[in-house]
Formats: C-alpha cells, sequence, structure tokens
C-alpha cells in the first residue's frame, strides 16, 4: 500500500480531481467501474504525478495506506450509495469514505449514520467550482466528524483553491453539515444569476441595447463592488458572437433555463424551516416559469395588451438608470446572501451544526460559482459579531443598502409600470420593507384565523392568548 488517498469514479469531476491530487504531490490510487476511463486517463495523464490505477476495488483499497482515505466521485444517487457501502464492505473501522458528489443533505446525515455505526468516518464534502475548479482549485465544504477532519485536511488543503493565499477549505461542521452549506451555496448562485439575467433584460428590452453594449456595461461593474466570476463571465456571455450567422449568441439561445435541484432542494429546505429565502425562491421559481413552453406560447397567443416593456428614456436618463440597476442588483444580492446565511444559522441550530458563518465565507472567496470579492467584506462581519442577527444590520451593508435604496425602489417601480418581469429584484425589495416595517399586516391574518379557525391571537395591550366570538351579537372577546 503506498497511496495517501483514492479517487472512485473517473469522469469528468473525479478525473479533475484525481488529478489536481496529484499535482500537488499527493499518491493517488484510481479507480473507475468501466476499466477503460482509468486506463484513458493514464494514458493521457499518468505523467502528471504518482498513480495506483486499480482494476478492482479490492486492488483499489489494497493501495490505500491506512487509515485510508477514498473519495467518491460517482453519479449522485444510487450509484453513490452502492459505492459507499461496496467500499465500507471492504475497508476496516478508522478509515473514511469522502462522498464529494452533490448530495441531498439528508441523504449524507442518513449514510453517515450507518458508515459510523460500522466504525468507519463517512464525510459528505460540497465541491464547488464544475470540472475546472476540481483541477485547479475547488472551493471545498466538508462536513463529518472532526477527527476525519484531522486526516483530511491536508489534502484538501493541498488541492483547494487559494484566496489571498488561503487554502478555500474548512471543516463545515458534523454529518451533513458541507453537504448543506454547499447547497445553500447554490441556491444563492441561483439568485445571483437571476439578479444578473434581470438585469439584462431591463437594458435590452427597457434600454434596447445591444447585448455588446450590455457586456461593456457588466465589464465596468466588474470593477465596483460587484466584482465577481458571476459578472465577469456575463461580459464574456454577452459579447460572444456566433460564427454562422454573425448575431449575438444570447439572441439564439433558446429561453429556458434548466437546473438540477440544489436550487429547488434550498427553497424546500428553508419552507420546512420557515425562513424566508424569497431572493432564492423567486430565482428558482423564474427558471421554472422560462421553461413552461406551452404556457407562455398560450400567453404569446392570448395578446394581452399592456407596455411593452420600453423605457423611452434619452441618454442621460438613460445612463442614471443603468447606474440605478446596478444599486438595485447589489442591494438584492445583499438581500439574497443574508437570507442564505439565515438559512445556515437556522439549519445548524436544528441540526446541531456548530458552523462558523465568517470561515463559509471565506472559502467562497475562490474556486466556487458564487466567488466575489464583497465576500471579504461579508466574513468581517460575520467575524466582528456585527452580522450575527441578519448580514443587513452590519453598518457596511447596512450602509450599502440606504446607497442603494432610491436606486432599487425606482427600477422595481419603473419594471412594473413598463412591464419587465423582476421578480427577484421586487422579492428582495419586499422583503427589506417587511423587515423594516413596525407593524405588518400578520395582524388581520391573526383575525382572520381566529375568525375561521379559533386559532386564538395575542394583544399589543396586555399579555395572554384570546378569542373572539365573531360570529356571536356583539363579537366578544374571551380568554382562552
Ligand atoms: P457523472 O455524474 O456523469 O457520473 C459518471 C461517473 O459515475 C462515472 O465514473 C461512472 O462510471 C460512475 N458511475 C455511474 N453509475 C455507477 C454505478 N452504478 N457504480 C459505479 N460507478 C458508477 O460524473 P461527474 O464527474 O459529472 O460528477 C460526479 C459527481 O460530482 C456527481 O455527484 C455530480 O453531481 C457532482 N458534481 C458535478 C459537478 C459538475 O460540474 N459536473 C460539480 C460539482 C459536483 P462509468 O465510467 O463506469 O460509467
Amino acid at each position: 500500500a503506498e497511496a495517501n488517498v483514492g479517487v472512485v469514479g473517473l469522469a469528468a469531476m473525479g478525473g479533475s480531481l484525481a488529478r489536481n491530487l496529484a499535482h500537488h504531490g499527493n499518491k493517488v490510487a484510481v479507480f473507475n467501474r468501466t476499466y477503460a476511463r482509468t486506463e484513458k486517463l493514464m494514458n493521457e495523464h499518468g505523467g502528471e504525478g504518482e498513480f495506483y490505477p486499480a482494476k478492482t476495488l479490492e486492488e483499489f483499497v489494497d493501495s490505500l495506506v491506512k487509515p485510508r482515505t477514498a473519495i467518491i466521485m460517482v453519479k449522485a444517487g444510487e450509484p453513490t450509495d452502492a459505492m459507499i457501502n461496496a467500499l465500507a464492505d471492504l475497508m476496516e473501522p478508522g478509515d473514511i469514505i469522502v462522498d464529494a458528489g452533490n448530495a441531498y443533505f439528508p441523504d449524507t446525515i442518513r449514510r453517515e449514520k450507518e458508515i459510523s455505526a460500522r466504525g468507519l468516518h463517512f464525510v459528505g464534502c460540497g465541491v464547488s467550482g464544475g470540472e475546472e475548479g476540481a483541477l485547479l482549485g475547488p472551493s471545498m465544504m466538508p462536513g463529518g466528524s472532526e477527527e476525519s477532519w484531522k486526516t483530511l485536511k491536508p489534502i484538501f488543503e493541498s488541492i483547494a483553491a487559494k484566496a489571498e493565499g488561503e487554502p478555500c477549505v474548512t471543516h463545515i461542521g458534523l454529518n451533513g453539515a458541507g453537504h448543506f452549506v454547499k447547497m445553500v451555496h447554490n441556491g444563492i448562485e441561483y439568485s445571483d444569476m437571476q439578479l444578473i439575467a434581470e438585469s439584462y433584460d431591463l437594458m435590452r428590452r427597457g434600454l434596447g441595447m445591444t447585448p455588446a453594449e450590455i457586456g461593456d456595461v457588466f465589464e465596468e461593474w466588474n470593477k465596483t463592488e460587484l466584482d465577481s466570476y458571476l459578472i465577469e463571465i456575463t461580459a464574456e456571455v454577452l459579447h460572444q458572437v456566433d460564427k454562422k450567422t454573425g448575431k449575438p449568441l444570447v439572441d439564439l439561445i433558446v429561453d429556458h433555463a434548466g437546473m438540477k435541484g440544489t436550487g429547488t432542494w434550498t427553497v424546500q429546505t428553508a419552507l420546512s424551516l420557515a425562513v424566508p429565502v424569497t431572493g432564492i425562491a423567486e430565482a428558482v421559481f423564474a427558471r421554472g416559469l422560462s421553461s413552461e413552453a406551452d404556457l407562455r406560447e398560450e400567453a404569446q397567443k392570448q395578446g394581452f395588451a399592456g407596455p411593452d416593456g420600453k423605457l423611452n428614456l434619452n441618454d442621460d436618463e438613460k445612463k442614471a438608470f443603468i447606474e440605478d440597476i446596478r444599486q438595485a442588483l447589489y442591494a438584492s444580492k445583499i438581500v439574497a446572501y443574508a437570507q442564505g446565511f439565515n438559512e445556515i444559522t437556522t439549519a445548524a441550530k436544528e441540526y446541531g451544526w456548530d458552523i462558523d458563518l465568517a470561515a463559509v465565507a471565506r472559502i467562497w472567496r475562490g474556486g466556487c460559482i458564487i466567488r466575489a470579492k464583497f465576500l471579504n467584506r461579508i466574513s468581517e462581519a460575520f467575524e466582528s459579531g456585527e452580522a450575527n442577527v441578519s448580514l443587513l444590520f452590519a453598518p457596511y451593508f447596512k450602509n450599502a443598502i440606504e446607497n442603494a435604496e432610491k436606486s432599487w425602489r425606482n427600477v422595481v417601480a419603473q419594471a412594473a409600470i413598463n412591464g419587465l418581469p423582476t421578480p427577484a429584484f421586487a422579492s428582495s425589495l419586499s422583503y427589506f420593507d417587511g423587515l423594516r416595517s413596525k407593524r405588518l399586516p400578520a395582524a388581520l391574518i391573526q383575525g382572520q384565523r381566529d375568525y375561521f379557525g379559533a386559532h386564538t391571537y395575542q394583544r399589543v395591550d396586555q399579555p395572554g392568548a384570546f378569542h373572539t366570538l365573531w360570529a356571536e351579537p356583539g363579537r366578544e372577546e374571551i380568554e382562552a
């Protein structure tokens, strides 16, 4: 046995991760169900480091130094379960099985329970950054036991992305904590993308700009607080010209947004935890609506009368409105992050995880899809305790929101008046307004609930639970 780590599953992600490990001095055992894939990896990249290719899973396990560390990167769901069990049958107490695929965190909690009952360590590890990240440095979010982290730390730190010299990996918390945080990362990614898409739409349809002109705007925005990977690639996508037709490529792409489920999980989980993640939810629903092909076609046939989306602004007004959109994007983004972090905080209480939010923000600064400059500010806000209740209350972000507020309102109002959909902008603003309202119409809802269901209500002027005999003459109130 010579290898200090092994990778099972050598498709796009596993192959890249194995190479990354080898590039950083690890001795890497590799196994894939279909041996041809292993052979291909060895033929093309075997010279890049020390690999130990195995034809059978037994051979793979035998080639690992104890405590053995095996990283699974196979298809999510049943194949992952099958592979975990097959490895567990061959491994010994103290060995570590890592699932680096995109698992749903309740599955990770279940698997950890089963595997740890057999004396082995099971670590669900979120990995972000796609294939390129896996090869050149991903952001990594491992859960699992403290003890397993001692073995994994040097290995993961060797391959993770670096942000200002620090590896983008930290032990997130026990059992499913890593996959949970990765899930919320993806939810935030959905909202970031939706907010960018709404900004684009406002400029495209609202201001009549070309994709290339809008690409230039995003390039400029990338020099501001919005500096991030997603803004950067947006500029590139918008500048892309189709070779065949000479048209902007974005105009030739079918406008149905796909999804693989992590955004949906984030929202489903938030619903069951009763945490409003409106920014993320609207992003998921917007993708859903975009893909409702029949419904949208029928709506076209209906030919609803209404504004055509054009704002008809002169050059100076246009310039000012573009800045308003930038501010609206920034404010809405802060709201979505605040909501995402609230979801993590609530889940941590529910599942008994001790999650360092400042560290989470730090490891998202590099390698992952939502990497952004302002994550430095977020980690500072959590570190100082200023964001303990909500990111929105940390002075830096409070100030940013206050600066953006007028622009944000103008964008949402203009969009509504002119018939342009801005679900994420609008819902983020509503969340903010809901939060800052001293009194909410929830009082009326309590009245309605008590009316039809005798659910009782509390009073602002005295303690206790009350029920009104709404249908009785005189509408008497009784103490419940
Ligand atoms: P795929 O999800 O396409 O899975 C292909 C791999 O799974 C192959 O190695 C395949 O082996 C193996 N496999 C499938 N079924 C079985 C089975 N029943 N038993 C054993 N092995 C099986 O690969 P990716 O590299 O795209 O993704 C791997 C994991 O990483 C997934 O969980 C994915 O969700 C996650 N992930 C992917 C990202 C991405 O950008 N692609 C980003 C982050 C995470 P064989 O060659 O024999 O068919």
